[in-house]
Formats: C-alpha cells, sequence, structure tokens
C-alpha cells in the first residue's frame, strides 16, 4: 500500500514538475526585448580605432561578435547629419538634412519610442547635449529644423519619456515665449533635478537637465556622468519590471572631429567604451536584452597615421616607430561606412551591411519576432 501511493506521488511530481518546466520556457520566450541604443555621434572605424591605440585597457568594443555596417546618406544630402541620421534609427525612414521625427515630405512620423510606448514600454533618454539637440530629439519630436529647440522642448513635454538625463535646462525655463516648462514637467509627475544624478524616485518619472547647455566634455573635466546616468537609467527601469527603450548617446566624439582636436575626440571616444562596458554588465545580466552601438555619421575624415618627431635645429622629420597620430581631413561629417556593433537576443540580425534606416526595421522585427 505504502509503495503504490509513493509511486503515484512520484507519478503526480513528475508532471507537475514538467509542466511547470515547460510554462517557465512559455513565459521566458514571450517575455518583451529590452532595447538599448548606443549612439556615438560622430564615431567611424578610426575613432573606434582610437581607443585601441589610446586606452589602458582593452576595449569593450573587443566584446562584440555581431557586427555590420550602415550606409549613411540622407534624401538630401549624400554627407548626412545627426538630425536625419538619428530620424533614419528613430522612425525607419530616411529623411532630408535638418528634419527631426519628419519624412521627407516634412510630415511627422511615429518613433520607436513612442510606438514602444504603445506597446506599454519604458523609454529613456540620456545624451551630453540639450535633450532637445538633434540625436535624442528625433525620438520625440517632430520639427522640420533641428535648431527650433523651443518647439522640440514642446514636443518633449507631451513625450512621456520616463527616465532622461542631459542638458538644454534653459529650452524649459528660460524660454523666449516665457513657458515654464520645467513646472509644466513637475505638474506631470515629474521628479526633477538640475544639479546632480540624484537616487530616482521610483513612483515618479525622472528627469535631469543638468545643464543650462549641454554638459562640459571630457577635457573641460566631465566626471562620469554618462556611466552613472545610463546606470541610472537601467536601475530605474529594472526596479520597474517593464520592458524598455534606452537610448544613450555620446555626443562630443563628433565634437573632436568638427574642432579637429586629437585629445578630445580620445577621451570621448574612451568614456563612450566605458559605458559600453556598463550596459554590456546588464546585457549578460539580462540576457532579455538586446544592444546596438553604433553612429550617425564620421566626423572629421579621421585616420590612424603615422607620428613623427621633428627636430628643432635641422627641421627633419623621422617617424616613432611605436606610435600612432589620429589625423583630420577636414572639420566636417564625412560619407564612410558606419560600424555596427549588437550583443544579447538577436543580435545576429544586425550582421551584414544596410542602410541606416534598417536598424529600425531590425530592432522592431526583433521585439515581434518577425
Ligand atoms: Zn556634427
Amino acid at each position: 500500500m505504502i509503495k503504490k501511493t509513493k509511486i503515484i506521488l512520484l507519478i503526480l511530481t513528475a508532471i507537475s514538475y514538467i509542466g511547470c518546466k515547460k510554462s517557465n520556457i512559455e513565459t521566458t520566450q514571450e517575455e518583451p526585448l529590452n532595447i538599448i541604443l548606443m549612439v556615438g555621434d560622430g564615431m567611424g572605424l578610426a575613432q573606434i580605432s582610437t581607443a585601441f591605440y589610446f586606452g589602458e585597457d582593452t576595449p569593450n568594443f573587443e566584446q562584440f561578435k555581431n557586427i555590420g555596417f550602415i550606409k549613411t546618406p540622407s534624401t538630401s544630402h549624400t554627407i548626412t547629419d545627426s538630425a536625419a541620421g538619428a530620424t533614419a534609427f528613430s522612425t525607419g525612414e530616411k529623411t532630408y538634412k535638418r528634419a527631426i521625427g519628419m519624412s521627407k515630405d516634412s510630415l511627422p512620423l511615429p518613433t520607436i519610442l513612442e510606438t514602444l510606448q504603445k506597446e506599454d514600454y519604458q523609454t529613456g533618454l540620456v545624451s551630453l547635449t540639450p535633450i532637445t539637440h538633434a540625436t535624442p530629439a528625433a525620438f520625440y519630436a517632430h520639427v522640420k529644423d533641428r535648431d527650433l529647440h523651443e518647439d522640440i522642448a514642446l514636443d518633449f513635454i507631451k513625450s512621456n519619456v520616463d527616465f532622461f538625463a542631459g542638458g538644454g535646462l534653459k529650452h524649459f525655463k528660460r524660454r523666449t515665449d516665457k513657458q515654464d516648462l520645467y513646472s509644466e514637467l513637475l505638474a506631470k509627475n515629474y521628479k526633477l533635478d538640475s544639479v546632480k544624478l540624484s537616487k530616482f524616485n521610483i513612483n515618479k518619472k525622472n528627469g535631469y537637465l543638468l545643464a543650462e547647455e549641454g554638459l562640459p566634455s571630457k577635457t573641460e573635466g566631465r566626471n562620469s556622468f554618462l556611466q552613472d546616468a545610463t546606470q541610472l537609467g537601467l536601475d530605474y527601469f529594472t526596479e520597474k519590471g517593464k520592458p524598455f527603450f534606452f537610448m544613450i548617446e555620446g555626443s562630443y566624439i563628433d565634437w573632436g572631429g568638427h574642432a579637429m582636436d586629437a585629445e578630445l575626440l580620445k577621451q570621448e571616444v574612451l568614456d563612450f567604451d566605458k559605458t559600453i562596458g556598463v550596459v554590456l554588465k546588464y546585457v549578460k545580466k539580462h540576457p532579455n536584452t538586446l544592444l546596438i552601438v553604433t553612429a550617425d555619421h564620421e566626423t572629421g575624415g579621421v585616420s590612424i597615421g603615422k607620428s613623427y618627431v621633428i627636430d628643432e635645429e635641422t627641421g627633419e622629420r623621422s617617424e616613432e616607430a611605436d606610435s600612432v597620430s589620429i589625423n583630420f581631413n577636414n572639420d566636417q561629417h564625412s560619407g564612410t561606412l558606419i560600424p555596427v556593433f549588437a550583443k544579447g537576443k538577436d543580435s545576429e540580425r544586425f550582421q551584414g551591411i544596410y542602410e541606416n534606416n534598417e536598424i529600425y526595421h531590425k530592432i522592431l522585427n526583433a521585439i515581434h519576432h518577425k
């Protein structure tokens, strides 16, 4: 009798175990994918290479296996800008230079951030520039020209972005139309901070506007803002427990190119790489996450070339065999193919050579299992 009961119990346990296993697998498959898109503004292959020549540690770029290239031209100019570049990522359509979230015919297009909000995603934006600057703006605003910061800020307060950190306080607080958008955000259940990256309030949306315009560059003494804001956002989303879309911009790699400033370029690339390290740790712990690291375009026509020393007396130059120099072709954007690095679930989709607006479609297809 005892034997019989034992066998029945064993069978029951086995059945419930199998049942459990099955339902566990099902929930994992159905869990929506977290998306992290990192944009190194102006970051081409030569910029990335500086991390390998001038960094102290092995760059985090080396941790990626799924790598591709994008073609960046806009509909109006072969050499694009950050507005058209980010709009291609955010809407899936190429558009004209300077356009923010608008089609090539100047019609507003739904952005990936808006689409995913409707699918119950949390959303976040981190940038070193004003949060109304071209790259972050393309994810929530719809204006004809990137310089319309005050209009972009008006779109921002309607966007309901759950977490943001960057600069641009003046476009909210000290506006030519005298509107106080800072107070409007507070009224919309935001916890705001204009001094530091304080602990978020889990029951509110959280925003950090830490400069009137942009944050300082690394050469001007910026601290670990980009890593800290990224970590804070990831902690907030994780504690909330809903899927998220998070765009993080390393904005000043582009500035290094425009200023033809090798030191600025190097330091900003290394800071961005450090931030990639923060995100890669998160992806390792949370495998249901897809990370894409890319850029809108290259800036400076940068190359890594031979380094020379000039003899002060004779004026003769001799090559330094164990060193390289960062050379700039000019102070403008260039048209080289731009690397794409992907990690995590569905990252294989990002292999190959394709147009910049494909990034949008690849992300949405990954989310929707297409
Ligand atoms: Zn630029």
